[in-house]
């Protein structure tokens, strides 16, 4: 049999389905960048290929079914010879490791979290015959490993980069660490350049993603550093915005702030998850802050960040969450008025500390405490898009809609891709990635509706967007229906 590479051998290919959150977002667009460099032909999901790569999630209990649920469908297509080989990479297959070949056996081969970069290897093993069923599983990295050469599966123009990897908190109901490792800070001048190779392939807004944002610094320079980070990203040529997520509720230094006020590029946006308020469950959770001093995070950031819009997360329904210490998280939400809010059911995992604690509550219990929740928290989220009626804003276009001619789907810096609304915009031509101001004229839940604006100047960011020609071609192949 000729060798895959060999130039009589059919061009090999692979499809690729990515589960899960945007920090596996960028392992996928990596692996996929390691699989594009050696030859394989990336083709969508549903046409036949060689082999099909499955980067799954196992952070929850319903991540997990999602993930198992894909991996019997695309064994479903091996079966019916729509494709030849199946690997199954990303958090499920580290968390679940051998236990996973057990279940399933007609899996070819099992690539943990840390043995992305050898997902090339495993692919040339398996079309060239080597069909003996293998696993890799690396320890987590003591370096940042390097995102760059990725081949983005995002729109082209937005992008998410990881600043540190893994997590050294112990929260008491997460599993993350057991996965992801240790946190490990990405060096300054390595985001930098990753930043600068982004937007030179046509990225206007950037996301910052970690699971532990204000940690960074910590494990490598022993002391924090996002402030300085932040400062550096914000001189890279070609981004417009710079949005920053999960930021845990701790090392707000002063700097940090000035950082956050003081940026040209950085949206007034900031995704905090706080899990809880009750200081007894804050506790229990093994959540470093307490209520007071979430407070006074949140009040200085309010005092220092014109027009922020606040994102966060709660879990309901932990382990011995009493009535009355719910109430207290629904009555911190209204008064607090989180612009952006989203609640999780409480996910028993059984290798957590939580899973031993107890009290744990019945599950019609919890499902009732987050629909409580999530209706304390309609109407402000509601009240917040009202208020933009009337405004000017700086929309982000990204994408043409679906509904008719010079209609857009965009967001204004108030939203966050994939969790929080969209601006339905009258307008154009334009092109995915244009920032138009906008006229807000009315609301559609947690939507808003806009038409361009000619005259006025846009209100909600601190810089204009240069004058910009059209992109051209990527370098990087953009498939959006992967
Ligand atoms: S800070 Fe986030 S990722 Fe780290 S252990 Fe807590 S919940 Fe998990």
């Amino acid at each position: 049999m000729p060798s895959p590479k060999s130039p009589d051998s059919p061009i090999p290919t692979v499809s690729f389905v990515s589960l899960g959150c945007s920090k596996n977002t960028v392992d996928s667009e990596r692996m996929l960048g390691l699989l594009a460099q050696e030859g394989y032909a990336i083709v969508p999901d549903a046409q036949p290929a060689d082999l099909v790569v499955v980067n799954t999630c196992g952070f929850i209990d319903a991540a997990r079914r999602e993930s198992i649920g894909v991996i019997e469908e695309l064994l479903e297509r091996k079966r019916a010879g729509q494709v030849k080989g199946v690997i199954v990479a990303g958090c499920l297959a580290e968390r679940q490791r051998e236990g996973l070949l057990e279940q399933f056996p007609e899996v070819d081969h099992v690539v943990g979290v840390f043995g992305r970069e050898e997902i090339a290897r495993v692919a040339d093993r398996l079309i060239g015959g080597l069909k003996e069923q293998r696993e890799v599983f690396r320890p987590a990295p003591v370096q940042a490993q390097d995102d760059r050469a990725r081949l983005r599966i995002t729109p082209r123009h937005l992008t998410y980069l990881k600043v540190s990897e893994g997590c050294d908190r112990a929260c008491t109901f997460c599993a993350i660490p057991f996965m992801r490792g240790k946190h490990v800070t990405k060096p300054i001048e390595m985001v930098v350049a990753e930043a600068e190779e982004l937007a030179n392939d046509g990225v206007r807004e950037l996301v910052l993603v970690a699971q532990d944002m204000t940690y960074y610094g910590l494990d490598l320079y022993g002391r924090p550093r996002l402030a300085e980070l932040l400062r550096e990203l914000d001189r890279v040529e070609g981004l417009d915005w710079i949005r920053i997520l999960y930021c845990y509720p701790q090392y707000f230094t002063d700097e940090l702030y000035e950082s956050l006020a003081g940026s040209k590029k950085i949206v007034p946006y900031l995704d905090m998850p706080l899990q809880h308020i009750n200081d007894r469950l804050l506790k229990r959770m093994n959540r470093r802050h307490t209520r007071a001093e979430t407070e006074a995070i949140i009040g200085r950031l309010r005092e220092t960040i014109p027009n922020l819009v606040l994102r966060t997360t709660f879990i309901v329904g932990f382990p011995g969450e009493t009535e009355a210490e719910f109430d207290e998280l629904v009555e911190f939400v209204e008064a607090t008025r989180f612009e952006r809010l989203g609640a999780f059911t409480y996910s028993l995992e059984p290798d957590t500390p939580a899973a031993k604690l107890t009290g744990h509550l019945p599950a019609d219990v919890i499902e009732s405490r987050r629909d409580r929740l999530m209706a304390a928290q309609q109407p402000i989220a509601f009240a917040f898009n009202q208020g933009m009626v009337g405004k000017t804003l700086d929309v982000m276009i990204d994408s043409p809609s679906t509904e008719g001619r010079n209609l857009w789907i965009g967001r204004t810096y108030a939203d966050a891709p994939d969790v929080d609304g969209v601006v339905h915009l009258r307008g154009g031509p334009y092109y995915p990635g244009e920032i138009v101001p906008a006229e807000i004229v009315d609301t559609d839940g947690y939507d808003l509706i806009a038409r361009a604006s000619e005259s006025e100047p846009p209100q909600s960011r601190k810089a204009r967007p240069r004058p910009r020609k059209r992109p051209g071609p990527s370098s990087l192949v953009v498939l959006d229906d992967i």
